[in-house]
């Protein structure tokens, strides 16, 4: 366990903040690929396929339903960084956006991301 997972919640469900604020504000290091005026797109740290991104909004919302309905033109933004990302990867073969929402999806960072995936054949949904 690194230091700063033994001092601090980086996942977040209770209103405080998250990994993802830090990495936008730059207090923690990312491979950021990508980045407009309300987004911010970086490579996930355990990549679940050959390109793996995720696509952040500044601004924090708990998760895509919130933003829905919160803010669509910021829901828009993620879409249309996610794309522009796919295209600077090289995704012209397709690609996948997800996003994870609650414990049954797997959602650890309860700040709204699209998991951006491709690169390869990826395999299909469910368990
Ligand atoms: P979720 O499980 O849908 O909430 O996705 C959270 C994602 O954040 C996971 O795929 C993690 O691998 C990723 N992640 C966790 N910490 C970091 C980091 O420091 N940099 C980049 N990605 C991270």
């Amino acid at each position: 366990m690194s230091e700063r997972d033994a001092t601090e919640d980086t996942t977040a469900d209770n209103g405080s903040e998250t990994l993802f604020e830090r990495i936008i504000a730059r207090e923690i290091p990312a491979d950021i690929v990508y980045e407009t005026d309300t987004t911010i797109a970086f490579r996930d740290i355990k990549p679940q396929a050959a390109t793996h991104v995720l696509v952040v909004p500044k601004t924090r919302y708990r998760n895509v339903a919130e933003l829905a309905a919160a803010d669509p033109r910021l829901l828009a933004d993620v879409i249309a960084t996610a794309g522009k990302v796919a295209e600077l990867e090289g995704l012209g073969n397709g690609y996948r956006v997800v996003f994870n929402t609650g414990a049954d999806a797997g959602q650890t960072v309860f700040h709204v991301h699209a998991h951006l995936l491709g690169g390869e054949q990826l395999g299909p949904f469910g368990r």
